[in-house]
């Protein structure tokens, strides 16, 4: 019998590593010989510690919210007598084997039966820390083929095939960003994984790189083998100590077996992939902040032109891509391009990987085909609001994004309908408010968050975004006036229109949506006076 605990962070911080402490000792009081190991986060954050159990020729059980108490009654009954504890299943893994009565097969689920798993298509259910377990998943067979089989230009245009676009937040094509590179001057290229991610309520990167790193490393080689790379970097933010220590130790395995370095699988091509712990600055998940930390400058971006892909890092052509991009990239290679584009809408491609964190019933991690509506995310996967109190409103986008309110559930995610809407798809945070959030609060909080992170390099963003929290702060302290929701509109859209980079362009979205969609709570604050 095999039995594996979930240790993402999001397991470790609800007691993961109790519980598998629990299972070892307890095993051994009984004198079992049970095969005890780790997977990362199935994405039911909502349950963890989860434990999957697995009896040879059986299907995977896995339990919800098992603490050391219950692990006695998990070997008695279901490793003891070969039958499940019904109660406390959340969902079976069949791999072909006969399902058990009375437990959700993984893809009938109310969790997950709406969802397409392909970069999280390994999360939570194969050892993240083990390359065999990568490779007899079908990893490296993209590489191999890309080596073997194909041009760099071939790799581009099935990429271009594929429609995907960049999921770090700007929805960019990766193909067409990817032959910038290629095409631009220079034999010294670089390619660069932006996995900086500091939107409050985002941690699909982090679940990713624990997850399934092998991919990302796997979707960076092959970037690097079509743009004509032979060095890059992965910049991911230092407060993400698990999702780094298995970064590191999946490029040592990938190193010592001929998957990375010099003469890959003896084709000639050569990568060297360098890892580069960011300090927590937001700003530095801006692409020229990002290149300016690694070469050891302070984070601050740049006027653009010159683009990364013209002159990037040491100022030689660098192709930026987020966690996400390339975790696709091998699944794209080995299935086709065609099938990534027969997913999602006409101008979003694919599946995106959302986090559902705030007031509703089911937090965790998601991954759905584009074009999905919000309804179907929050009422149908996360199984509507706690307590069923009301829906208020969907903040999508982190810090950049905007407020939803109840007659946009119906709005298809994709890159086009939530810019539309006044939100952007951002990277994928999606933090859910009920009747009970004062949407006032919301703006001010999120643009607590940006002020602070703002660089200070342009004036609008350095001061507006000051100003901004002032009038916000007056408001919801009962001391403001009428006229300050024009001010806050009208420096809203100058900042907007005017700032520097992404930071200051995006930081009025949750103002100028609120005001929008809940303006009427802003006046209530100012007449009621509190
Ligand atoms: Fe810095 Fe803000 Fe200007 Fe961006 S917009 S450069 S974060 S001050």
């Amino acid at each position: 019998p095999r039995l594996t605990v979930g240790l993402g962070t999001c397991g470790i911080a609800a007691g993961g590593e109790k519980v598998l402490t629990s299972i070892r000792e307890e095993a051994q009081r009984r004198g079992l010989d049970l095969d005890v190991g780790f997977t990362s986060c199935v994405g039911m954050c909502y349950a963890e510690p989860i434990v999957e159990v697995a009896l040879p020729g059986k299907p995977r059980v896995f339990y919800g919210d098992i603490s050391p108490a219950k692990v006695g009654k998990l070997l008695e009954v279901h490793v003891g007598s070969g039958q499940p504890v019904e109660e406390w299943a959340l969902i079976q893994v069949t791999d072909g084997a006969e399902p058990y009565p009375g437990i959700p097969r993984m893809e009938d689920s109310l969790y997950f039966r709406q969802q397409v798993r392909v970069v999280t298509s390994r999360l939570g259910l194969t050892d993240p820390e083990s390359l065999e377990e990568y490779i007899a998943t079908g990893g490296y067979e993209a590489l191999e083929k890309v080596l073997s089989q194909m041009t760099p230009e071939q790799v581009i245009e099935e990429i271009k095939i594929s429609g995907l676009r960049g999921r770090g937040g700007a929805g960019f094509p990766t193909g067409l960003k990817w032959s910038f590179t290629r095409n631009a001057p220079g034999d010294k290229k670089y390619v660069v994984c932006n996995a900086d991610e500091g939107d409050p309520g985002a941690f699909m990167d982090r679940s990713v790189l624990e997850g399934d790193p092998f991919s990302v490393i796997e979707g960076m080689t092959i970037a690097a083998y079509a743009i004509g790379a032979d060095e890059g970097y992965i910049y991911c933010r230092a407060e993400y100590p698990l999702a780094l220590k298995r970064l590191r130790g999946a490029i040592s395995k990938a190193r010592a077996h001929g998957l990375l370095g010099d003469n890959i699988l003896d084709s000639g091509f050569s990568f060297h992939l360098h890892i580069k712990a960011g300090a927590g600055a937001f700003v530095c998940g801006e692409e020229t902040a990002l290149l300016a930390s690694i070469e050891g400058r302070r984070g601050m971006p740049r006027v653009r032109p010159p683009f990364p892909a013209q002159k990037g890092l040491w100022g030689k052509p660098t192709n930026i891509n987020n966690v996400e991009t390339y975790a696709n990239v091998p699944f794209i290679i080995r299935r086709g391009g065609n099938w990534f584009a027969s997913m999602g809408t006409e101008k979003s491609k694919g599946t995106k990987v959302f986090c559902l964190t705030g007031k509703v019933k089911k937090t965790g991690l998601i991954e759905v085909p584009m074009g999905i509506t919000l309804r179907e995310v929050i009422f149908g996967i996360a199984g509507g609001i706690q307590e069923d109190r009301k829906f208020k409103a969907v903040q999508i986008g982190g810090p950049s994004g905007g407020c939803l309110p109840e007659e946009k559930l119906d709005l298809q995610v994709d890159y086009e309908s939530l810019t539309a809407a006044g939100a952007i798809m951002g990277s994928g945070g999606m933090v859910v408010m009920d009747e009970n959030t004062c949407m006032v609060d919301v703006a001010r909080f999120f643009l607590n968050f940006t002020q602070a992170e703002s660089c200070g390099k342009c004036t609008p963003c350095r001061e507006g975004t000051k100003r901004m929290l002032e009038i916000l702060t007056r408001i919801c302290e009962g001391r403001g006036r009428m006229e300050d929701l024009d001010t806050l509109e009208r420096l809203a859209r100058v900042i907007k229109n005017t700032a520097l980079c992404g930071l200051g362009q995006t930081c009025p979205n949750p103002i100028l949506s609120t005001l929008q969609y809940f303006r009427h709570e802003y006046e209530a604050h100012i007449r009621d006076k509190r």
